[in-house]
């Protein structure tokens, strides 16, 4: 399938009146219908409890897409290809109901049985959804039927082990998008042509000549109203498990021998399989976790992770993590890979840092202050800003000999940011044309809790007595600091802001 190309299918949101469908489903299938990447013939089912008619569904479709959206049109047209259907998931008998409807709604938009079904809902309800439409019968159609999965994949791995299992029974793997809306960011998609279309960095991009690679990805905001979920998570199961691992596996691949769904993830595989375990013993030594306390961002106070909503007072929950990860083949041997995530940080962030190693001689270097080098780095820029920033010297302007950095910077957003698309819009349309290279495979799920699982465990039997450590508005506890420092590196600062 190419990218004109215009997929005929129902898509039947299950949680359709919640959070993710109203912020992000509703405006992204929206900005397709506008750009003409869905066919007319399509349709959209909402499932939910709520008892809502039709007509009221579609009014909180537009109303969700007007406050979300500056600019709007056509919102009539679009919504009247929306349907809700009220049911509670766990009951059997409605799935039979909702069969009925899907066929009625096959026929008028001769959507030629495709069918996706999106589940936008609490984890626990993925198994039961999935077991009960291939029971009874929804899946069995003349066209094609695909489950969208939203995180978290499982909690550990043996409940992922669990999970897959059984939407297995009902899917195959091929049927199966397990969103993981990082994938769908576009200068996350871009790591991959910056490092394969390139010729300048390719050559570079191993252990001889990268001393360390930095990623980082940072939030201002707490855990606003999702405390309870966020006291089972934390950092590590929130972000690192999926989002962290797949943009160090992104940036570790090995060049795959074509662009294909299977090549590239077998290569991404691959360096899952090669990421150095952490035993428990040496969890202290490679990984470190912080919680927030009360703190200012943007001059205003704001509570600690302790007193927000939801949240156990004497929490052990952590809200930062940063990490080594040494990756153990020939490429990467002796390369450390630190990562960063946390919340109520000082600056709102998502940028890798490629530090290369330093020349072997310096000929500018006349005194003895001058010994410090600016090292060159590509920094790939993935939110809020979308760019790439290339780190040289340059010789000062005047008589001397002496060098000064420079950089040389490309804004994706300054030029066309308006129109990038969102991670859910091109996740949704790849989903429609069948392209599953930016969702995760099962394998990549299983080794990702693999290598989190047994930092989780440390860390869940050990009760930090040093929480909350670090403010809010701050990177971090300093311990993130340290991690880096005795390795002779420091994090690279996100942004002015920081510095
Ligand atoms: P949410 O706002 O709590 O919405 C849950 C939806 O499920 C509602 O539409 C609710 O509607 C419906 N529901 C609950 N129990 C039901 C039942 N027994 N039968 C039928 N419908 C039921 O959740 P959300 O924030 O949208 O998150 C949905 C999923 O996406 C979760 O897995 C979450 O982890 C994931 N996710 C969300 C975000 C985000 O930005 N929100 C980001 C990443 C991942 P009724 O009350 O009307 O039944």
């Amino acid at each position: 399938m190419n990218n004109t190309e215009q997929p005929k299918a129902i898509v039947v949101i299950f949680g359709a009146t919640g959070d993710l469908a109203n912020r992000k489903l509703y405006p992204s299938l929206y900005k397709l219908f506008n750009k003409d990447k869905l066919s007319k013939d399509f349709a959209v089912v909402g499932v939910a409890r709520r008892p809502l008619s039709s007509e009221e569904f579609r009014q909180n479709v537009k109303d969700s897409i007007n406050e979300t959206l500056k600019k709007t049109q056509n919102l009539e047209e679009f919504s009247s290809h929306f349907y809700y259907h009220p049911f509670d998931v766990t009951n059997r008998s409605s799935y039979l109901e909702l069969k009925d409807l899907l066929y009625e709604l096959d026929h008028t938009y001769k959507t030629e049985g495709n069918r996706i079904f999106y589940l936008a809902m609490a984890p626990e309800f993925f198994g039961t959804i999935a077991s009960q439409l291939k029971e009874e019968g929804l899946t069995n159609t003349d066209g094609y039927s695909r489950l969208v999965i939203e995180k978290p994949f499982g909690h550990d791995l043996p409940s992922a082990k669990q999970l897959n299992e059984q939407i297995r029974q009902a899917f195959t793997e091929d049927q199966i998008y397990r969103i993981d809306h990082y994938l769908g960011k576009e200068m996350v998609q871009n790591i991959e042509v910056i490092r394969f279309a390139n010729a300048i960095f390719e050559p570079l991009w191993n252990n001889r000549f990268i001393s360390n690679i930095q990623v980082t990805s940072s939030e201002v905001l707490g855990v606003e109203d999702r405390g309870r979920y966020y006291e089972t998570s934390g950092a590590m199961r929130d972000m690192v498990q999926n989002h962290m691992l797949q943009m160090v596996s992104l940036l570790a691949m090995e060049p795959p021998i074509r662009l294909t769904t299977e090549e590239i993830r077998s290569e991404k595989i691959k360096v899952l399989r090669a990421l150095r375990p952490i035993p428990e013993h040496d969890v202290k030594n490679f990984f470190v976790r912080g919680q927030y306390d009360a703190g200012e961002i943007n001059d205003k106070p704001v509570p600690g992770y302790r007193n927000e909503n939801s949240v156990d007072p004497q929490s052990n929950t952590e809200t930062f993590v940063a990490g080594k990860l040494l990756i153990d083949n020939f490429r990467w041997a002796g390369v450390p890979f630190y990562i960063r995530t946390g919340k109520r940080m000082k600056v709102k962030s998502t940028k890798i840092v490629v530090q290369f190693k330093d020349i072997p001689m310096n000929l500018y270097m006349k005194k003895e202050e001058d010994k410090v080098q600016n090292p060159n780095l590509l920094v790939i820029h993935i939110q809020p800003d979308e760019g790439i920033t290339l780190h040289l010297n340059a010789k000062k302007s005047g008589q001397n000999m002496q060098t000064t950095p420079v950089k040389l910077d490309f804004c994706n957003n300054c030029t066309d940011g308006f129109n990038t698309p969102e991670a859910y819009e091109k996740l949704i349309y790849d989903c429609l044309r069948g392209d599953a290279t930016n969702f995760t495979h099962w394998d990549e799920v299983g080794l990702s809790w693999s290598f989190t699982d047994p930092i989780s465990k440390v860390w869940e039997q050990q009760i930090e007595t040093d929480f909350p450590n670090y403010h809010a508005g701050t990177m971090g506890p300093k311990a993130s600091d340290e991690l880096l420092e005795k390795d002779g590196y420091h994090w690279w600062p996100i942004n002015d802001l920081e510095q």
